[in-house]
């Protein structure tokens, strides 16, 4: 479809970056082609069922996750690096393969009880990121219904980690 076809052809392969060995998908093209971005946002948008919120990881998933929201007629919430946001924040730490990092979101700001959240990022890897982010969602009282990205690296156990940690109700779209 057009989503699959923008891809193939606007991602930048990136060899060695941001270690060695590792060949980095740069998916910045594909957001900056008129095309590229209005299929994989209607394609982030497939199956997610209903959704009271969107929720877009720090960065590309910012991009994302405002127009997944737009077209799905809900607001957004910005799953961001610690340090970002102000006071009071609820803040959840996880292993990179190299070292660690944290995500925040705000306690308080926004009702996240009891809300449906369709999570987004451009980037299913070992799955550590959006679990990490899910779990602070769900800490928070919210349910994430469903995890869209806009592409899977194969072999990575990304699928497994979501369905081991937050069980098969998240289901994951890419
Ligand atoms: P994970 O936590 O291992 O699943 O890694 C996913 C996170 O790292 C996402 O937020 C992605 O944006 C980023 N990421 C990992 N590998 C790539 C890549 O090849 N291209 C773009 N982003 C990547």
């Amino acid at each position: 479809d057009a989503a699959r076809r923008a891809i193939a052809t606007h991602t930048r392969l990136v060899p060695d970056f941001p270690q060695p060995g590792i060949a980095f998908k740069d998916l910045t093209p594909v957001l900056a082609d008129p095309v590229g971005l209005a299929s994989v946002v209607t394609a982030l948008t497939h199956g997610c069922g209903d959704v009271d919120l969107v929720a877009g990881i720090d960065a590309r998933g910012f991009l994302l996750g405002g127009a997944v929201a737009r077209e799905l007629g809900v607001g957004v919430l910005a799953v961001r690096k610690a340090g970002k946001l102000p006071p009071p924040v609820h803040t959840r730490t996880y292993d990179l393969e190299y070292g660690s990092a944290a995500l925040e979101i705000p306690a308080g700001a926004v009702e996240l009880q009891g809300r449906r959240i369709l999570l987004i990022d451009d980037v299913l890897a070992t799955g550590g990121t959006v679990v990490a982010a899910a779990q602070l969602l769900i800490s928070a009282g919210a349910t994430v219904s469903s995890i869209a990205v806009i592409m899977e690296l194969a072999g990575l156990g990304g699928r497994a980690a979501v369905a081991r940690e937050l069980g098969e109700t998240t289901a994951v779209h890419t």
